[in-house]
């Protein structure tokens, strides 16, 4: 009988597993431990509407703090796990504590890839992951500076238009040579090229920071050709590394994320693990996947929640996530395969389309740009892995759910 689960990591995946739990019935202890001073949060708005001000950063938390009180969650805010022993089922706490658990959820996250370049450690060389990161940089993208992004994917992008909106001049700096490149396929990195180039942001792409130097005040991101980009401030957007140092430390099973089932179980029976620090097992499926969405965080914690209060639930939703730039309004849902067949309904240069990717004539993946009410039918089509008809997928007047 589990009685005590404590979650490490008041994140998005943690405070929905803490809300799953009692939903599910879990009338046990339940403390949520978090290194954050904040509850939890969420991230999205990190990029977008509180760093440039639209919302204040207590608009993310996930509840107000008396929903813990009322539901008997005990939150640990400021508070690092050290170390979990397992044979003793118990957890060390930074402050000196320790913390008997009957079921541990890992709900860690992860930490911005840190650039390995020469100079990367100089002052204004900053990164994007949490509030304080987000306040930081809100200081540093006003009119009369400028920024440069060092990547090219959906945060990098989103900081960049928000700071071109809050009137910097911005310089994007992609390795590859499309945008998105590993999320979206080609057609739609351009069109965000487009569109970052008609807000007035500078954008280069196939380049390798060579390193970066002091100029001054300022700073030189120097490519390997030997372009020299100057700014105020270099944010780095280039990826996560998920947080498994407590897992790898107590021997569980982790490769880029600790490995759990379609339960959310890791190899210890006693442990879980959700959100962005966990690779699962899907049913079905050969390869375990990782993801780094909202829509993950919290329904990967609503599974491992059910499961552990004794709701038996194998988890398989399909992916999702999305991203807003200068009001556009992108979301993408499945795994898009490069050698699939795209489908197009609508048109992208009016700027509403949706795009399929079909692969032995089911859906396997799907886009939305700037149509959002199209997403529902969309993911229930890739989840049923049904094969369609392309041509009626492409006709916008057969209505999606008809397909
Ligand atoms: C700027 C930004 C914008 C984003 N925008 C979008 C978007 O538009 N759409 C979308 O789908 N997704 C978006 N995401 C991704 C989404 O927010 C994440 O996938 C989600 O937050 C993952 O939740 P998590 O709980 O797994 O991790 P986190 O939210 O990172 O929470 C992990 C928590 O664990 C804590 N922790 C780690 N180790 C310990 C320890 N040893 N002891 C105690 N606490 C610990 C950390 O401090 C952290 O608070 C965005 C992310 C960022 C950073």
């Amino acid at each position: 009988m589990i009685d005590h689960v404590v979650i490490v990591g008041a994140g998005q995946a943690g405070g929905c597993c803490a809300q799953g739990l009692r939903r599910a019935g879990h009338a046990g202890r339940i403390t949520l431990v978090g290194a954050e001073r904040h509850p939890p949060y969420e991230r999205p708005p990190l990029s977008k509407a509180v760093l440039s001000g639209a919302a204040e950063p207590s608009s993310t938390y996930l509840k107000p703090l008396a929903w813990y009180a009322d539901n008997a969650v005990e939150l640990r805010l400021g508070e690092q796990v050290t170390a979990i022993d397992r044979a003793a089922r118990a957890l060390a706490l930074g402050g000196g504590d320790s913390l008997s658990y009957d079921a541990l959820v890992l709900a860690t996250g992860g930490n911005p890839r840190r650039l390995s370049v020469p100079g990367a450690d100089l002052p204004g060389v900053v990164y994007l992951r949490d509030l304080d990161h987000t306040a930081e940089l809100a200081r540093r993208i006003g009119a009369g500076r400028t920024l440069v992004v060092i990547g090219g994917g959906f945060i990098g992008l989103e900081v960049a238009a928000t700071a071109r909106q809050a009137g910097a001049e911005v310089v994007v700096i992609e390795a590859a040579r499309s945008l998105m490149g590993r999320t979206l396929p080609a057609v739609l990195g351009e069109h965000y090229l487009g569109l970052h180039r008609a807000h007035g942001a500078d954008v280069v792409l196939g380049a390798a920071v060579d390193r970066i130097s002091s100029r001054g005040e300022r700073l030189a991101v120097v490519l390997a050709d030997g372009r020299e980009i100057v700014g105020d401030t270099v944010l780095a957007g280039i990826g996560l590394t998920p947080e498994t140092t407590l897992a790898e430390a107590a021997g569980l099973e982790v490769a880029d994320g600790v490995l759990v089932d379609h339960f959310g179980r890791t190899s210890d029976p006693a442990i879980w693990a959700i959100g962005d620090c966990a690779r699962f097992h899907r049913p079905g499926r050969p390869d375990p996947t990782r993801l780094e969405s909202w829509g993950h965080a919290q329904n990967h914690a609503f599974a491992a929640a059910a499961n552990i209060a004794g709701e038996p639930r194998a988890y398989d939703d399909v992916p999702w996530a999305w991203t807003d730039q200068y009001g556009v309004n992108l979301q993408v849902a499945g795994a898009w395969d490069p050698h699939g067949e795209v489908v197009v309904r609508g048109s992208l240069t009016e700027g509403k389309a949706v795009l399929a990717c079909l692969v032995d004539g089911a859906v396997v993946a799907a886009i939305t740009l700037d149509s959002g009410r199209e997403m529902r039918p969309l993911q229930r089509l890739i989840a049923s892995a049904r094969r369609v008809d392309p041509a009626r997928l492409a006709d916008p007047a057969v209505k999606l759910a008809d397909v």
